[in-house]
This record gives C-alpha cells, sequence and structure tokens, in this order.
C-alpha cells in the first residue's frame, strides 16, 4: 500500500478513537451528571417524605389526643362540652370550650335562653376583676333567664322545662343582718357568675332562696332584667318616696333609666339629668315627665331646680352614675329636707366632699342603696310581668356568645347601646 494510503488509514483510526473517546467521555459525563441529579433528587424527596411524614404524625397525634380529651370529657360530664365565656383579666374574655356542668343535691342546670350586659360586667371587664363578685380565671355573665334541663337530688320547686329566672346572689338567711331584713348586705352573700355560657349551674342556696319560674308569655331576654331591676326598684323604695314628690335621676345608662321608668310607673313626676341625645329620647320614652340634657353640672343643678316651684329643688335625688362629681351634683339638687341616694358605686378608694352646712342645715338625709334582697326580686319579676314595664327598650341589640368581646368593645366606646342580650 502506498504511504499516503497507509497514512490516511491511520489517520482516519485516530480520528474514530478520538470521536470514540470524546463521545464515551460525553457519555460518562452525562451518566455521572444524571447520577448526581438523581441522587440529588432521591435526597431532597426523601427529606420531603420525612418532613410529610413527621408533620403529619404531628397532626394525627394532635387529633387524636383532642379527640380523646373531647371522649373523656364525654365521659366525665354527662356527654357534652359547651362554649362559655371565661374572664382571664383586664379586658381579656375568651370563649372557650367547658364541660357541661352537672346538678349536685339541690342545684339545677339552666340552659341560657339570654343573658344580657351589664354595667358592672363591663366595670369587670375593664379592671379584670371584682373583689366582690368575680375573681378571674372565672366563667362570665350573671343576668340570664333560661330552661331548667337538669334538677339536682332534693329539688322539689323546679323540673326540666321549666323556664326560671336565676338571680346572681343568694344571702344566708343566718348572719345578724339577714336576720334583720337588710339581706342585700349578708356577710355570706353568695355570687353566681357564668351566664355567657351554653348552660349555668345555680347552685343551691340560689335555687332555694331566689329562682322564679318566669310567668307564660314572658320572653326569657325579658325575665333576665329581673337583677338589674330588682336594684333600680330596692333603690327606689329605699329613698323613701312619698305621694306628690318630684324625684331627678342622675345617669342615662341602663340603672339611671330602671329606675327613672319605676319612678314614673309609680306615677311620680320624674326629671331625667342626662348628657346624651340617646339616653334623652329613652328618658321620654320611659316616661320623663322632664329631661334635662347638659354636661355642665351647674347647668343641669340651675335647669332642674328651675323644674321646681321657687326653685327649691327636689324631694329626692338618685344619682346612678358612680363618679364623686355626680354624688355632689345630687346633693345641689334636693329641697330642705329632701333625701339624696347615692345609687352609683364609685372605684374603690374614691372620696367625695360635701357642704356639711346645706347637709345639716338643710337637713338632707343621705341614703346609698347596695344590690337586692330576694323579696325585691320577686317584686321586680311581677313588674316585669305586669305588662306597663317596657322591657324591650332596655334590650337594644341581640349577639352571639361568641362576639362578645366586640359587645363590651362597643360598649367601652360610649355607644346609644342600653343592654345587649347575648343568646348562645
Ligand atoms: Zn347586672
Ligand atoms: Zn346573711
Amino acid at each position: 500500500m502506498p504511504k499516503t494510503v497507509k497514512d490516511a488509514i491511520r489517520r482516519g483510526r485516530k480520528t474514530v478513537e478520538t470521536v470514540v473517546e470524546e463521545g464515551r467521555r460525553k457519555v460518562e459525563n452525562v451518566v455521572e451528571e444524571g447520577l448526581n441529579k438523581v441522587e440529588t433528587v432521591v435526597e431532597v424527596g426523601f427529606n420531603t417524605v420525612e418532613t410529610v411524614v413527621v408533620e403529619g404524625r404531628r397532626k394525627v397525634e394532635t387529633a387524636v389526643s383532642r379527640g380523646r380529651r373531647t371522649v373523656e370529657s364525654r365521659f366525665l360530664h354527662g356527654g357534652r362540652t359547651m362554649q362559655a365565656a371565661v374572664l382571664h383579666g383586664r379586658e381579656d374574655v375568651r370563649i372557650e370550650d367547658v364541660p357541661v356542668p352537672s346538678a349536685g343535691p339541690g342545684e339545677l342546670v339552666v340552659q341560657v335562653g339570654a343573658a344580657l350586659t351589664c354595667g358592672t360586667d363591663l366595670k369587670v371587664f375593664r379592671r379584670g376583676y371584682h373583689a366582690r363578685m368575680i375573681v378571674p380565671p372565672a366563667l362570665f355573665g350573671h343576668e340570664m333567664a333560661g330552661t331548667v334541663v337538669e334538677a339536682g337530688e332534693g329539688v322539689t320547686a323546679f323540673q326540666p322545662g321549666d323556664r326560671v329566672v336565676a338571680l346572681n346572689s343568694a344571702p344566708c338567711g343566718e348572719c345578724y343582718y339577714c336576720s334583720r331584713g337588710q339581706e342585700n348586705l349578708c356577710d355570706d352573700l353568695l355570687f353566681n357568675n357564668g351566664a355567657y355560657a351554653e348552660f349555668i349551674r345555680v347552685p343551691a342556696r340560689i335555687v332555694a332562696k331566689n329562682t322564679h319560674v318566669v310567668p307564660k308569655g314572658v320572653p326569657l331576654e325579658h325575665a333576665a332584667l329581673t337583677e338589674p331591676l330588682a336594684c333600680a326598684v330596692h333603690g327606689f323604695e329605699d329613698s323613701g318616696p312619698r305621694p306628690g314628690d318630684t324625684i331627678a335621676v342622675i345617669g342615662g345608662g341602663p340603672l339611671g333609666l330602671m329606675i327613672l321608668h319605676v319612678a314614673a310607673l309609680a306615677g311620680y313626676e320624674t326629671i331625667a339629668l342626662v348628657r346624651r341625645e340617646g339616653q334623652a329620647v329613652a328618658a321620654k320614652l320611659l316616661g320623663a315627665t322632664h329631661v334635662v340634657q347638659t354636661r355642665s353640672i351647674t347647668e343641669a343643678v340651675e335647669a332642674t331646680r328651675a323644674l321646681t316651684p321657687n326653685k327649691r329643688g327636689v324631694d329626692i335625688a338618685i344619682e346612678a352614675v358612680g363618679v364623686p362629681e355626680a354624688w355632689q351634683e345630687a346633693v345641689e339638687l334636693v329641697r330642705k329636707g329632701g333625701t339624696v341616694n347615692f345609687f352609683g358605686g364609685c372605684a374603690a378608694g374614691t372620696h367625695v366632699s360635701l357642704d356639711t352646712n346645706r347637709l345639716h342645715y338643710s337637713d338632707i338625709t343621705l341614703r346609698a342603696t347596695f344590690h337586692h334582697t330576694p323579696e325585691i326580686c320577686r317584686k321586680a319579676l311581677d313588674l316585669i310581668a305586669d305588662g306597663r314595664f317596657q322591657a324591650s327598650a332596655f334590650i337594644t341589640g341581640h349577639a352571639h356568645l361568641y362576639e362578645l368581646n366586640r359587645v363590651f368593645e362597643t360598649l367601652m366606646n360610649r355607644s346609644t347601646e342600653i343592654k345587649t342580650a347575648i343568646v348562645p
């Protein structure tokens, strides 16, 4: 073979070898890279799978644990949990799942039909506690009416299905004050809270002394007004009204309006002293003979006195705000020989200064009515049932239990609401 041919073959072989060699390298690279990629994917996939498994396991465990708790609670508490408002502290009310209460001897369990918001609850919401009535964490709310679902051993006055109003407290009946008919001052006043809930347990003492069947035709939310109305009736009666008296009520809150309404229904000439337009409208609607609407105390005193003969002042002034300025204002409103009732409770530690000359030489009687007695609660329910009492005027809103926080926030912002019915 000629040299050139041999050379050509050699070169060609080399080229082929090179191509083969390069091709092999390329393939190896691709395989190598592919392998790496597959390993990475497997690695990542494995991690992902592990994470999913771990998370899944946690979810399952949580679900099992929650489920077990619910099941256990159902076993322990007759089959149910319920939603209830629990007060934890200042402006901290949470709707929680708690066991449905059961009735011990003498007790009732009542399915709440309506629970009403109240100035006291608002104070408690703001301050986080009430030394006498509630210490957190605790079930919350105290004005309610509902239907008996369970009557404990020994209860004869009520049975399941009865519509009842159970008051927020009951006196002991044995202490010095109880024996003198001043049960509102009982040394051992038993309070009950937990009205903002689906069910409430009523302690034996309250069942025995301060629970009533709601008369047919009276809506439960109206019956729930028994407690605040009892306070209002007590404040009114304690002021010793006599026929022909003119009664001034300071304050357009729920209790001020209630006292005013009670006095108007009893036929007295009344003067409502309020600050806001909505309160003035409500006062008129509830029977106020006159309404004095102003933010100035001096103006309020002058205008009120101007409504009495020779500006002598009113026979009775009832303060239902609970601030020292209003306490002082009340003393300025009454005539010689008149009566002042400091009905609104001020914050602990509050002091007021009063003109002693005026108190003494004008022979002014000072009273300060607190709370209610079982007899007055009965009277309050009778008043609600009698049809003339405008219960629906006091309930200006309705809300569900889970909206309770929002309701309190609205009430704190001085809305025009009087009371909101919380329906579980
Ligand atoms: Zn109340
Ligand atoms: Zn007592």
